[in-house]
């Protein structure tokens, strides 16, 4: 390390205020060690300052005794101990483990795994969207699907090389794919530029596949959808997902479910609901008439003195059960229909109707129609 000379501020380099709690100090620092990190910036010098000053801003900082000692003297306060960088195994005060376990986390989980010269390697899920009809998915249906995958590389049997030697170890990282330099006070990684990180170079690529050990190809499926899926249902196809690597397991293929609304019913869980126009008289006396049901007509029976939006079950004329006998049930709302139009002799016989009904049942609450009237005036 050069001599110190006329050295940035601590609480300036981390960008907070003199008052910073610890966590200010902390996320201000994550920020800024994320976005300078060699690993991120490799062969950036300047970057590399940037990340070496708020490394050491941050290492005086967050320990309460040094920070004491730098508020009241400055840089002087620390005299020749900690604030240097590289001085020495670390002591004690940064929470090291805390910190940087996230912040590796968090860079190196970027981009998947590793992939390494000859290591086995699983092949990727696969996700792909199947819509059906509200039909198909009560009662089950079968259909093809054609989705793209990756294949394992014929030409080469995967092997990525045109002799079928296959990839030999990169000399430069010893197949580790990284290489590791001292830091300060923690050892970082950057991405071997040999190998590009794979740890191992092939020699003469296979001309079909570059060298990528996979092509992509194409994978005809016949669908089993099962009678009673839900919107969203996943079906599980286990090794029918992108071919692995150097010999790695096929990943799993997941045909994801969308299911079409239908005019006439709707559905929650293992019901079906639908709504049906019944005249007055149907209501009053009860009726009984056919409906169309999901599959097929429904019988469906008023009885007498039916109130509109009342909800008649039907049993077992719903949604089959996945995995099980029986179905759901056919909900089917009513609603009284009041005939807008009347000739004279049905107005007539309304009147009648409505003259023998105030006979009979005197309204229920004379008081309410009063208070009604008082709220209308
Ligand atoms: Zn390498
Ligand atoms: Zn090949």
């Amino acid at each position: 390390m050069s001599a110190r000379v006329a050295k940035a501020d601590y609480y300036e380099v981390l960008g907070v205020s003199r008052e910073a709690s610890d966590q200010e100090l902390k996320s201000a620092y994550r920020k800024l060690a994320l976005k300078f990190h060699p690993d991120r910036n490799p062969g950036n010098h300047a970057a590399e300052e940037q990340f070496k000053k708020a490394s050491e801003a941050y290492q005086v900082l967050s320990d309460a005794d040094k920070r004491a000692a730098y508020d009241r003297y400055g840089h002087a306060g620390l005299g020749g101990q900690g604030s240097g960088f590289g001085g020495g195994p670390f002591a004690g005060g940064v929470d090291i483990g805390d910190i940087f376990g996230d912040l590796f986390g968090e860079m190196f989980n970027v981009g998947g795994t590793s992939q390494r010269g000859t290591r086995q390697q699983r092949g990727d899920d696969i996700r792909f969207d199947l819509t059906i009809d509200f039909e198909a998915a009560i009662f089950g249906t079968e259909t093809e699907v054609r989705l793209r995958r990756l294949e394992t590389c014929a030409t080469c049997s995967g092997r990525g090389s045109a002799s079928g030697r296959g990839p030999t170890v990169c000399a430069q990282c010893q197949g580790r794919g990284q290489i590791r330099y001292q830091q300060g006070f923690f050892s970082v990684a950057r991405t071997c530029n040999a190998c590009g990180g794979a740890g191992s170079i092939i020699g003469d690529p296979c001309p079909a596949c570059r060298g990528a050990m996979r092509v992509h190809g194409e994978l005809k499926l016949n669908v089993k959808v099962p009678a009673g899926v839900e919107d969203g249902t996943r079906i599980r196809y286990a090794g029918e997902g992108d071919a692995g690597r150097s010999g790695g397991p096929r990943g799993d293929l997941y045909i994801v479910l969308s299911v079409r609304a239908h005019d006439f019913f709707e559905r929650t869980g293992n019901d079906l609901h639908c709504v049906i126009p019944i005249s007055f008289p149907q209501a009053a006396l009860g009726a009984e008439f056919e409906i169309p049901g999901i599959d097929g007509p429904v019988m469906l029976k008023i009885p007498e003195g039916t109130q509109s939006s009342r909800e008649i079950h039907v049993r077992g004329r719903g949604v089959p059960y996945l995995n099980d006998k029986g179905r759901g049930d056919l909900i089917v709302k009513v609603l009284v229909q009041i005939p807008k139009k009347l000739s004279r002799a049905q107005r007539e016989l309304v009147s009648k109707l409505a003259e023998s009904l105030t006979v009979e049942n005197k309204p229920a609450s004379p008081g309410l129609l009063e208070k009604m009237k008082d709220l209308f005036n």
